[in-house]
Protein backbone atom coordinates (compact mmCIF):
# COMPACT_ATOMS: atom_id res chain seq x y z
CA UNK A 1 0.00 0.00 0.00
CA UNK A 2 1.75 2.93 -0.97
CA UNK A 3 -0.23 5.59 1.40
CA UNK A 4 -1.12 5.07 4.76
CA UNK A 5 -4.25 5.94 4.83
CA UNK A 6 -7.65 3.58 2.70
CA UNK A 7 -9.87 4.58 0.00
CA UNK A 8 -13.21 2.31 1.70
CA UNK A 9 -15.89 1.42 -0.86
CA UNK A 10 -19.22 1.98 1.43
CA UNK A 11 -21.01 -0.34 -0.71
CA UNK A 12 -18.66 -3.24 0.39
CA UNK A 13 -19.16 -2.35 4.03
CA UNK A 14 -22.59 -3.73 4.29
CA UNK A 15 -23.57 -2.69 7.91
CA UNK A 16 -26.88 -2.06 8.93
CA UNK A 17 -27.39 1.16 10.41
CA UNK A 18 -30.07 2.52 12.34
CA UNK A 19 -30.77 6.08 12.04
CA UNK A 20 -32.48 8.36 14.07
CA UNK A 21 -33.07 11.88 14.28
CA UNK A 22 -30.72 13.13 16.25
CA UNK A 23 -30.36 17.25 17.24
CA UNK A 24 -27.32 19.05 15.16
CA UNK A 25 -25.28 21.71 17.38
CA UNK A 26 -26.87 24.12 14.89
CA UNK A 27 -30.26 24.14 15.67
CA UNK A 28 -31.04 22.05 12.81
CA UNK A 29 -31.76 18.22 12.73
CA UNK A 30 -29.62 15.33 11.52
CA UNK A 31 -32.00 13.04 9.18
CA UNK A 32 -30.98 9.85 7.13
CA UNK A 33 -29.09 10.59 4.01
CA UNK A 34 -27.80 8.33 0.77
CA UNK A 35 -24.39 9.24 -0.02
CA UNK A 36 -23.83 7.76 -3.46
CA UNK A 37 -20.57 7.96 -5.42
CA UNK A 38 -19.45 10.59 -3.34
CA UNK A 39 -16.30 11.05 -2.16
CA UNK A 40 -16.93 11.15 2.15
CA UNK A 41 -13.55 12.28 3.45
CA UNK A 42 -13.61 10.78 7.12
CA UNK A 43 -10.11 11.74 8.05
CA UNK A 44 -11.01 13.88 10.43
CA UNK A 45 -13.74 11.15 12.32
CA UNK A 46 -11.03 8.35 12.16
CA UNK A 47 -7.52 10.38 12.94
CA UNK A 48 -5.78 8.78 9.78
CA UNK A 49 -6.63 9.71 5.92
CA UNK A 50 -9.84 7.82 4.78
CA UNK A 51 -11.16 8.39 2.05
CA UNK A 52 -15.19 6.69 1.67
CA UNK A 53 -17.05 6.22 -1.49
CA UNK A 54 -19.54 4.14 -3.02
CA UNK A 55 -23.21 3.97 -1.27
CA UNK A 56 -23.48 4.39 2.29
CA UNK A 57 -25.95 5.62 4.84
CA UNK A 58 -25.10 8.63 6.87
CA UNK A 59 -26.68 11.92 8.49
CA UNK A 60 -27.12 15.21 6.65
CA UNK A 61 -28.48 18.58 8.75
CA UNK A 62 -31.71 19.99 7.28
CA UNK A 63 -29.93 23.00 8.33
CA UNK A 64 -26.75 23.84 7.99
CA UNK A 65 -26.15 20.60 5.51
CA UNK A 66 -23.77 19.22 7.15
CA UNK A 67 -23.02 15.68 6.86
CA UNK A 68 -21.89 12.53 9.67
CA UNK A 69 -21.45 9.17 9.91
CA UNK A 70 -23.92 7.38 12.08
CA UNK A 71 -21.92 5.94 15.14
CA UNK A 72 -22.32 1.82 14.05
CA UNK A 73 -21.01 2.53 10.70
CA UNK A 74 -17.87 4.92 12.53
CA UNK A 75 -17.49 1.61 14.56
CA UNK A 76 -17.03 -1.02 11.27
CA UNK A 77 -14.71 2.08 9.68
CA UNK A 78 -12.55 2.45 12.70
CA UNK A 79 -12.34 -1.77 12.54
CA UNK A 80 -11.14 -2.11 9.00
CA UNK A 81 -8.81 1.26 9.49
CA UNK A 82 -7.06 -0.52 12.34
CA UNK A 83 -6.51 -4.28 10.95
CA UNK A 84 -5.09 -2.22 7.38
CA UNK A 85 -2.83 -0.37 9.27
CA UNK A 86 -1.82 -4.02 11.56
CA UNK A 87 2.01 -4.86 10.12
CA UNK A 88 2.44 -7.95 8.41
CA UNK A 89 4.07 -10.86 10.11
CA UNK A 90 7.73 -11.38 9.64
ZN1 LIG B 1 -26.49 21.57 11.57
Amino acid sequence: MASPGADIDGDALGVGVDLTLDPCPCGGTLRPHRFECEEYDATSLLGVPVILAGRFMGNRCDKGGETTLPGKLHDVLTERVGLLQMPLAP
